[in-house]
């Protein structure tokens, strides 16, 4: 079932979200060569505790982390480890959330550590396309299915694959509401969007090889958690929260994240 927001939800999952990218920042901001996910999960925990807000990954489904951080060949869902240091031209995902007035809010950014290689900057950046022809698509009367496919063909018309089996989600009073968001699929499908949705998008991609698209799909690691990409090619999972207006759509995690 799909949820609308009141006013006064909207006005809290504003809040948490700007709270949010500015956690977020924090983090990224840390990410330098030599520094464990460890130890950016510990700072993630302190910026989110000075800031009132809970970790909301932390003990979900046994998550064990208040950070997702996915290091290279991960896509998601990487648990962050004191011998997980990051070097000089890793890729890395920050997916992180909290929990503050009963709301949620839910990100993730990818960054190059150190010095940045043309196809890291490549891959990112088609990630953030893509995630911005989704958000294009945002607005009432549209489906759901025409976010998916903006997104799925202009990944795949530039040679990545996407994951298919993890998908950006409605977000409220729970982390993951209604409608599903995939990040493939047909237009004209799926929920009408309607003023009052708040949706989390969130592509995530790697770089196409030439073998079989049969055998190109993710894989979880026996950690029951890590999602890797299917040949170790180099992954970007880039997320915003959306709010769909009458007009249109708000990006509510709309501080732009500058990195070093
Ligand atoms: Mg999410």
């Amino acid at each position: 079932m799909i949820r609308l927001k009141s006013a006064h939800e909207i006005s809290i999952l504003r809040e948490n979200a700007l709270i949010l990218c500015e956690i977020l920042q924090g983090v990224l901001e840390a990410a330098e060569p030599g520094i464990t996910t460890a130890e950016l999960d510990r700072l993630a925990r302190e910026l989110m505790q000075k800031a009132g807000a809970r970790p909301a990954f932390l003990g979900y489904r046994g998550f064990p982390a208040a950070i997702c951080a996915s290091i290279n060949e991960e896509i998601v869902h990487g648990i962050p480890g004191p011998r997980r240091s990051l070097r000089d031209g890793d890729v890395v995902s920050i997916d992180i959330g909290i929990e503050r007035n009963g709301l949620f809010a839910d990100k993730a950014e990818s960054v190059i550590v150190g010095q940045p290689s043309r196809e890291a900057a490549e891959l990112i950046e088609v990630a953030h396309q893509a995630l911005c022809r989704g958000i294009e698509q945002v607005s009432p009367g549209q489906r759901v299915g025409d976010i998916s496919h903006a997104i799925g063909s202009y990944i795949e018309s530039h040679g990545y694959g996407v994951v298919k089996r993890f998908v950006g989600h409605g977000i409220g009073r729970a982390m993951h509401e209604d409608p599903q968001i995939p990040n493939f699929g047909p237009p004209g499908q799926g929920a009408k969007l309607m003023p009052g949705m708040v949706m989390a998008i969130e592509p995530m991609i790697w770089k196409e090889t030439d073998r079989g698209r049969a055998e190109n799909e993710e894989v979880v690691l026996a950690d029951g958690w890590t999602v890797v990409t299917p040949h170790g090619q180099v992954a970007a999972h880039v997320e915003d929260m959306i709010l769909v207006t009458e007009t249109g759509h708000e990006v509510l995690t709309k501080s732009l994240i500058q990195v070093h």
